[in-house]
């Protein structure tokens, strides 16, 4: 894969990058801006190698309208901020790659920054019909003289700002897309042992095929979150209203036999009779849990035993809360694996949207971990061992 310094000379060239600036935005005001601080690397680097950048991006959902409510002007305005230390301007199109975009572009002086509105608002990006994305992508290449892929969150994504623009400029990866490709190759390639996947969050159905996949390569498998009851129940032991896939159980069955003592499972959990901050909680032993009530933490005990397991780890991935770690009675078990994370001698990772926002709400630093990835689902598809689009492009000429 192609990096940024393999471009050759930037200044006065035009620079396209796709970033990942999909961060939390309520009422204007941001929250987590993890991302925005992630995707500064690559900005700074080419500003400062005389190029003019211009940026595409992402935010939320808006099924290809300009609805104002998923603008990307609080993200420029932030990027502002961010980046005037560095003295570098950012300015900001009110369009993707209309006439506010090409006269920001004609304007836009080397070494400065320019964000497209969000990319999404123009239906061709995600369109599944390739003339279509092929279209918006010879738009967006026509704005630019060469491509850097910098959205890692975005890169298992086939969409035009992604995918499809790569083929059309010499492109390289950012350092950003680097550096987490670099990091997943460690997690998949002969990693240090032991090697101590920690699973949680929602639903077992999103997490199915990284559980099949590093099942055969990590040692030990602690499952905590609202997918523990899915296996709880597969062992026969009653969960009460705890959220349940009974769809998945027999699969979680013949993993549970397929593992063997690889897959550890919480010998306790806090429940409560109803999912609500201040609802009573108790702990319970994991297969005794009262048929009236809802588990909604891994219990102290287990908390203890996963923390053991992490902190003697060499290689630690960890993807999806303990609990509801929203709600800070339910907070614990999240708390306790974070805070292992933090003591690991060897490569510890924190991968997922909201196991990244857990650890920033719970007070732990970035740079507690050996790496906090940018990308939830893009990196649990690698882990599945998927060919991400927006990879693979890259390794084309
Ligand atoms: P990530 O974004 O890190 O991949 P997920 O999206 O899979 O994580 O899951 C995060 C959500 O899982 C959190 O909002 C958390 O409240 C929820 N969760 C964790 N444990 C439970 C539980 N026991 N019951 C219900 N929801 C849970
Ligand atoms: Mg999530």
């Amino acid at each position: 894969m192609k990096k940024i310094d393999d471009l050759g000379d930037l200044a006065g060239q035009r620079v396209l990058v796709r970033s990942d600036l999909n961060v939390p935005i309520k009422n204007d005001v941001i929250g987590d801006d993890g991302r925005i601080r992630a995707s500064l690397p690559t900005l700074v680097k080419l500003s400062k190698a005389g190029a003019k950048v211009i940026v595409t991006a992402h935010l939320g959902r808006p099924k290809g309208t300009a609805n104002p409510e998923f603008t990307l002007a609080p993200v420029a305005k932030r990027l502002g901020e961010l980046l005037q230390p560095e003295g570098i301007t950012v300015h900001f199109a009110s369009d993707v790659t209309g006439d506010s975009a090409q006269s920001a572009v004609q304007e836009l002086d080397e070494g400065e920054v320019l964000l497209l509105e969000n990319v999404r608002y123009d239906p061709r990006e995600e369109s599944k019909d390739e003339a279509q994305r092929d279209q918006l992508a010879d738009e967006l290449a026509a704005l630019a003289d060469v491509f850097v892929s910098d959205g890692f969150g975005v890169v298992h994504r086939k969409q035009a700002s992604v995918y499809d623009v790569a083929r059309k400029l010499p492109h390289a990866a950012g350092g950003l897309v680097l550096a987490e490709v670099d990091v997943l190759k460690k997690l998949t390639e002969e990693p240090a042992r032991p090697y101590v996947v920690v699973l949680g969050g929602a639903k077992v159905s999103d997490k199915l095929a990284v559980i099949d996949n590093l099942l055969a390569k990590a040692d030990k498998l602690l499952i905590g979150g609202g997918m523990v009851f899915t296996f709880l129940k597969a062992q026969g032991h009653e969960v009460g209203k705890s959220l349940l896939e009974e769809d998945q159980l027999d699969i979680v069955r013949g993993y549970l036999k397929e593992a063997g003592d690889k897959i550890v499972l919480p010998t306790d959990i806090v429940v409560a009779p109803k999912f609500e901050a201040d609802s009573p909680a108790t702990v319970v032993a994991a297969d005794a849990i009262p048929a009236d009530q809802l588990g909604l933490d891994i219990g102290p005990d287990s908390a203890k035993a996963f923390a053991a397991e992490v902190a003697a780890a060499k290689t630690v991935f960890w993807n999806g809360p303990m609990g509801v770690f929203e709600m800070a009675a339910f907070a614990g078990g999240t708390k306790a694996v974070a805070q292992a994370l933090t003591e690991v001698t060897g490569l510890s990772v924190v991968g997922g949207g909201d196991s990244a926002a857990a650890v920033r709400q719970l007070g732990f630093a970035d740079d507690a971990f050996g790496h906090i990835s940018t990308g939830g689902g893009a990196s649990l598809e690698y882990l599945e061992g998927k060919e991400l689009p927006g990879l693979a492009v890259l390794e084309e000429d």
